[in-house]
């Protein structure tokens, strides 16, 4: 019998198969603030996190800190303080540890790493982009799972 055709091509490897560098810069808050968006945070994981972390109760948290928008939880930010994140303090995270997935797996997000030219834009804005570590495919792979299906057009 003859071989059957294929004309399905095979998979071919992302453009970040030999790993990423990436690295947070010290002073550097530039997707934090100075732009109006969204902090989503995952009501299962993010919000009791947060809370205990700032040792208040979920709802306290939750009305202090953040609004409804559509239905989704998102941190508030500040129009009268060049819309940075609520939780920006002194142009730092003040809760950088516990941080919400959506900045923790930043900029492993499937809107940065669809092709290396959305990448490359990505590094004029993000002066983290091209130092530090190298994250392997695997380690984007896993960080691209965590933040599953989430939509990137936040912050
Ligand atoms: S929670 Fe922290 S890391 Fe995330 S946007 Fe706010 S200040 Fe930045």
């Amino acid at each position: 019998m003859p071989k059957e055709c294929s004309t399905a091509l095979p998979p071919r490897a992302p453009f970040y198969e030999k790993g990423l560098r990436f690295e947070c810069q010290a002073g550097c808050s530039g997707c934090c603030g100075g732009f109006p968006g969204y902090v989503w945070l995952d009501r299962e994981s993010d919000v009791p996190r947060i809370s205990r972390f700032l040792g208040l109760s979920e709802g306290d948290f939750l009305a202090r800190y953040t609004r409804v928008v559509e239905g989704r939880i998102s941190l508030k930010d500040l129009p009268d303080q060049k819309w940075n994140c609520v939780m920006l303090k002194e142009g730092r995270c003040s809760i950088y540890a516990v941080r919400p997935t959506q900045c923790r797996t930043y900029p492993f997000w499937a809107s940065n790493l669809a092709a290396r030219s959305q990448w490359d834009a990505l590094a004029d804005e993000c002066p983290g982009i091209g130092k530090g570590r190298i994250y392997t495919q695997t380690e984007i792979e896993t960080i691209l799972d965590e933040r599953g299906a989430a939509d990137d057009s936040e912050r």
